[in-house]
């Protein structure tokens, strides 16, 4: 299993920022120290060229410029930094490369990605760049005719990605999340699954059960991109779930189920994780990975 991640992810946030970009490293080194057998890839930023597939030229240089204003920060939820780009081209690059990898292996992974509140022009919600919506664009001319589906099972709605991918021929875009948490304006996506703050394992488990199977009866996927998302626990701060950690065990075998199993090429992504202990946060991503990595193919 082929697993990129990025070389430096020490982006420098002020004391007390809500985001914990510690989870990148740490988790990194568990898997290094876990996953035996994988292969383990730094990515060089995305060319430029590739991320204006997605995102309008103003807005990227703004990012790069550290132009953004005031009020396009706060809502992105990241000061301005001038690595903050390399870092995000970087973060796309790895998904767009694991993408590539998962078509040859049939499943490969970024360690990180999944920044489904990135739009053309914006960032929200901590995520600069659409990186899923940028390998699909890269992959409408490298693989014409594949089928591509987006399962999402962050805990907020994947609103930026299903903005990038509607209309697109042979792109399906799936969200399982919290109805009534953020984003607050909703997304119209191609499968929407609106579930109760603080549901619980079994009500979350049954939707999407119905959902996956949904999802990919109407897509007939041939990669499927899963932005897996660490908030669904119930000791996320953000998620408004209540997922324990054999719910969340379950989750990941259902999906694997639905594409590995199915003998669907599948790419993994972080997607969000804001536990209440750091550690845990990255205990949770490194355990989705190391359960796709041991499902049997
Ligand atoms: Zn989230």
């Amino acid at each position: 299993m082929l697993c990129f991640h990025h070389p430096d992810y020490h982006y420098p946030l002020p004391e007390g920022h809500p985001f914990p970009m510690d989870k990148f490293s740490r988790s990194r080194a568990l898997l290094e120290d876990e996953l035996r057998g994988a292969r383990f890839a730094g990515p060089a930023p995305a060319p430029e060229a590739l991320l204006h597939l997605v995102h309008s030229p103003g807005y990227l240089a703004a990012v790069r410029d550290s132009r953004l204003s005031e009020h396009d920060r706060n809502r992105l939820g990241l000061p301005d930094n001038p690595r903050l780009l390399d870092r995000c081209r970087r973060e796309t690059h790895g998904t767009l490369l694991a993408a590539r990898a998962a078509l040859g292996e049939g499943l490969a992974a970024n360690l990180g990605g999944g920044t489904h509140h990135a739009f053309a022009n914006r960032g929200l919600g901590f995520c600069v760049l659409n990186d899923v919506a940028v390998a699909c664009a890269v992959l409408e001319s490298e693989r014409p005719g594949l089928s591509v589906l987006v399962v999402d099972t962050d805990a907020h709605q994947g609103n930026g990605t299903h903005a990038l991918l509607r209309g697109r021929p042979g792109r399906f875009s799936h969200s399982i999340h919290v109805g009534s948490n953020y984003p607050s304006a909703k997304e119209p996506g191609d499968l929407d699954v609106a579930l109760a703050r603080g549901v619980e394992g079994p009500a979350y488990l049954a939707a999407l059960s119905a959902s996956l199977e949904e999802a990919l009866a109407r897509s007939r996927p041939g990669l499927v991109f899963w932005n897996s998302g660490a908030d669904v626990h119930r000791d996320d701060r953000f998620g408004q779930m209540a997922l324990d950690d054999a719910d969340i065990a379950e989750r990941d075998r259902r999906v694997l189920a639905a594409t590995l199993g199915a003998g669907i090429p599948t790419v993994v992504l972080y997607g969000g994780g804001y536990n209440a202990d750091r550690r845990k946060t990255a205990r949770l991503h490194v355990e989705t990975i190391l359960r796709a990595a041991a499902y049997p193919r």
